[in-house]
């Protein structure tokens, strides 16, 4: 029998990637490919590439720099780059760093075989349309291996919503949901492999349209269905866009057990000239109403956020709004990153804000936003949560976890196996982290 390829894959930015990846190393599964940690080792070696950070092609291009010496010493090492700078550089990227043998944008990926194949047969394998089939389809059924015990399931893709700064509706196109039975059966298949909670994504996944038994499925229907299977403990699902908030999602926050009291839901920013201008279709004040609506449903839930700060335009006053909108809403968690152009959207070509003065905003922005996540989380010592256990953590004997708000939790010297779902009273906060003892 012959040994089987190895597949390196590196994955860049959001969850969707993770997931993407997962896809990508089954899909070569069937050319006989396993995985492998290292870069040395493979036979082919995949970037699962994010265009969202600043300078992100150009990072990739010199990541791809540092496999020459690896493809001189193994000429048949295949290098390949998939994902969102992938599906924005095309060919480029051949051109410009010739040792790429393929390029897979993140809606070609189910076709990832025959570009393999492509490869390996000496041609260059380029792939970034966006094809006609569902690539989810295409692609088969995933292996009956054991997994962990949480995991993640694309249930949305794409973006219609063209906010000023983003390129996702440029390199993941448009908004498309899966069908509905589809993604019982994958949940279901993964239940049956171990898993317990699992995270529902999309770019918008509150605008999860999928098609149903009686039409079109809402995402709130959709976790009602999963809500049945049993074995499956949690759901939880990541980005929401705002104006995708609808009644029966608020509701099922109130009253789907199963359904995790943690809500990641960005506002961008808290001025309603900058929210305009961003042509984000929702302003502070109606974000806030809805929080408000969110917290009614289910007092408890954990609110999460994405900022920009130094968007075009953005004055010291706009960013006193953002600051305000925080402060009201004090979030569990929130990421915030300073504006950077992303060329072919609209903001590209409008007049920047100093950099200096986009760095001090953002400094103050994440000093805010620390200082509410520590009292958050600090709030939680001699309170009792529930805890999924993921893995062993650092110490000898300790076991990491995390809580229905998705803070992580360490628990020292007790019998727990991954998998396990534990009552534990929270008995110290550190930095990124609570302590606790099972009940
Ligand atoms: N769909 C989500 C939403 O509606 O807000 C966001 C998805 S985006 C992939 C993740 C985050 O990256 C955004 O929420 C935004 O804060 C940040 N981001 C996107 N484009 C950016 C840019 N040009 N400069 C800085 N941050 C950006
Ligand atoms: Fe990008 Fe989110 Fe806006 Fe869509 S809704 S354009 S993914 S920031």
């Amino acid at each position: 029998m012959s040994e089987p390829k190895k597949l390196y894959i590196k994955t860049y930015g959001c969850q969707m990637n993770v997931y993407d990846s997962e896809r990508m190393s089954e899909a070569l599964g069937g050319q006989g490919y396993v995985e492998t940690q290292s870069p040395e080792d493979a036979d082919m070696i995949l970037l699962n590439t994010c265009h969202i950070r600043e300078k992100a092609a150009e990072k990739v291009y010199s990541e791809l720099g540092r496999f020459k010496g690896l493809k001189a010493e193994k000429p048949d090492l295949k290098i390949g780059v998939a994902g969102c700078v992938a599906q924005a550089e095309g060919e480029e990227i051949m051109r410009r760093q010739p040792l790429v043998d393929l390029v897979v944008g993140p809606q070609s990926y189910h076709r990832l075989p025959e570009l393999e194949a492509k490869a390996r047969a000496g041609e260059k394998a380029l792939d970034t349309d966006f094809p006609e089939e569902d690539k989810f389809e295409k692609l088969k059924n995933r292996p009956k291996a054991k997994r962990g015990p949480t995991a993640f399931l694309t249930v949305q893709e794409g973006c219609d919503k063209f906010c000023a700064f983003c390129v996702v509706p440029y390199t993941r196109g448009a908004e498309v949901s899966r069908p509905a039975d589809r993604i019982l059966r994958e949940a279901q298949d993964l239940v049956e492999r171990g898993v317990r909670e699992i995270t529902l994504l999309g770019q918008n996944v509150n605008a999860y349209h999928g098609a149903g038994p009686d039409g079109d499925m809402t995402l709130a229907g959709l976790i009602w269905e999963l809500n049945k299977i049993d074995g499956l403990e949690r759901i939880r699902f990541t980005t929401s866009h705002p104006n995708d908030m609808t009644d029966d999602l608020i509701e099922a926050h109130g009253t789907c057990e199963k359904l995790m009291p943690y809500l990641h839901l960005p506002v961008q920013s808290g001025s309603d000239k900058i929210l305009k201008r961003m042509n984000r279709s929702h302003t502070a004040e109606s974000y806030l109403r809805l929080i408000e609506r969110i917290r009614e449903a289910r007092p408890d839930i954990l609110m999460s956020g994405d900022f920009i700060v130094g968007f075009p335009e953005e004055t010291e006053e706009d960013f006193q709004a953002t600051l305000d909108l925080v402060e009201q809403v004090r979030y569990g968690y929130a990421y915030s990153f300073k504006y950077s152009t992303r060329p072919g959207t609209p903001a590209a070509e409008r007049p920047q804000v100093d950099p200096q003065e986009a760095d001090d905003r953002l400094q103050r922005l994440q000093a805010l936003i620390t200082r509410h996540q520590r009292e958050i989380q600090d709030a939680m010592v001699d309170r009792t949560v529930r805890v999924l256990f993921e893995k062993p953590g650092r110490l000898a004997g300790q076991m990491v976890g995390k809580s229905e708000y998705l803070h992580a939790v360490h628990v020292s010297g007790a019998d727990l196996s991954a998998g396990d779902l534990r009552n534990v009273r929270i008995t110290a906060s550190g930095a990124n982290s609570l302590a606790g003892e099972v009940l």
